[in-house]
């Protein structure tokens, strides 16, 4: 059955122009489903008792079950999702000054390997498709009854392996009749598909793009990276200054610090060379450490060091705030123990 939430504004009114309705409709029903987050077509009470029936039909809501959730300390939540099909994905809801930022999967594993990431080692299963994607937002509110403010991608999965999922994502995510949350809002996180970059630069979407650098020498980088092997550091480079040149939007460089791999000074040094002069800026975090994981995190000694080496060296950079370690709140690290829930 084909998921409502799948489809964006001018998509469902092409899907109930094609069951004979007017297009206005889709505007009440995406008012119940993001705004009044109904989870049954019977709570639209204000479409007909025989348009409900063809949406029912046709159409699944979508609702996440919440298989677990855990919570930190700080107030950091994270979710365990249970999927219609047994898999389950995990979206983190994380407390900032600025409002509350869910850091959402675009993919139920991912292929990408990296070294350091707990999605690693467990097998990949599919894409989430764009109302997934969606839905672990409305889960969220519902289940805090708050407001969401900002939603980054940077869960579980590559969100350029899901591309087109993901922008649609965006879309429904955007509009002003629904979520609301505008693009400014919203970022991508990639480990370094250039093609993509070249695509979402033309595409003129106002979203903040994020690309997990990690170090600035194709060994090091490789070593942590495989997509690396793919698109060299020269190439993902070359592919930012294009994106920067054609969005004028700074480009955020995310840098884990691993103890002894990426973290003394002459990294800072290369990272400096690497940088000079692009419109971005550095986000150094501390690595979490993961069950079988080779690295260890590098000391706030040696992080506030190498942070204030690219500061005072013309590259913006500050120390992301560790929310949530107390609950594992690294991506992958609580479905990598509650794979299939429900197949279990
Ligand atoms: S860090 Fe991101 S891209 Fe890399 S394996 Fe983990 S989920 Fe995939």
């Amino acid at each position: 059955m084909k998921n409502i939430k799948d489809y964006n504004i001018d998509d469902l009114k092409k899907e109930l122009e094609a069951l004979g309705e007017k297009p206005f409709r889709a505007e009440q029903i995406f008012k119940w489903l993001y705004i009044d987050k109904v989870k049954s077509f019977d709570e639209m009470t204000n479409i007909s008792l025989e348009l409900r029936k063809t949406l029912k039909e046709n159409y699944d809501i979508c609702n996440f079950k919440i298989a677990k959730k855990l919570e930190s300390v700080d107030g950091t939540k994270k979710y365990l999702f249970e999927l219609s099909d047994g898999n389950a994905i995990e979206s983190v809801l994380m407390e900032y000054h600025f409002g509350k930022t869910v850091c959402v999967s675009s993919q139920v594993g991912c292929k990408m390997g990296c070294k350091f990431c707990a999605s690693t080692g467990i097998p990949f299963e599919r894409s989430l498709s764009s109302g997934e994607i969606v839905e672990q937002i409305i889960a969220i509110e519902q289940d805090t009854q708050s407001k969401i403010s900002n939603v980054v991608f940077m869960g579980i999965g590559e969100p350029f392996d899901n591309y087109d999922n993901v922008l649609n994502a965006i879309k429904i995510l955007n509009n002003p009749k629904g979520l609301n949350i505008g693009a400014r809002h919203i970022s991508i996180s990639t480990s370094g598909i250039v093609p993509k970059i070249y695509a979402l630069a033309d595409e003129n979407v106002q979203c903040t793009l994020s690309i997990s650098l990690h170090s600035s020498n194709n060994e090091t980088r490789s070593s942590m990276m495989p997509i690396n092997n793919a698109y060299n550091i020269q190439e993902l480079i070359k592919a930012c200054k294009y994106y920067i040149q054609k969005t004028n939007k700074r480009i955020s460089f995310e840098y884990a610090l691993a103890k002894d791999n990426n973290d003394n000074l002459k990294d800072a040094e290369d990272l400096v060379k690497l940088l000079k002069g692009m419109l971005c800026h550095v986000n150094l975090i501390p690595i979490n450490k993961i069950e079988n994981g080779k690295y260890t995190k590098s000391s706030l000694e040696n992080i506030i060091k190498f942070r204030d080496y690219l500061n005072d060296n013309g590259i913006t950079a500050t120390i992301r705030r560790e929310l949530g370690s107390d609950i594992n709140a690294a991506c992958g690290q609580l479905r990598r123990t509650n794979l299939k829930i429900s197949k279990n």
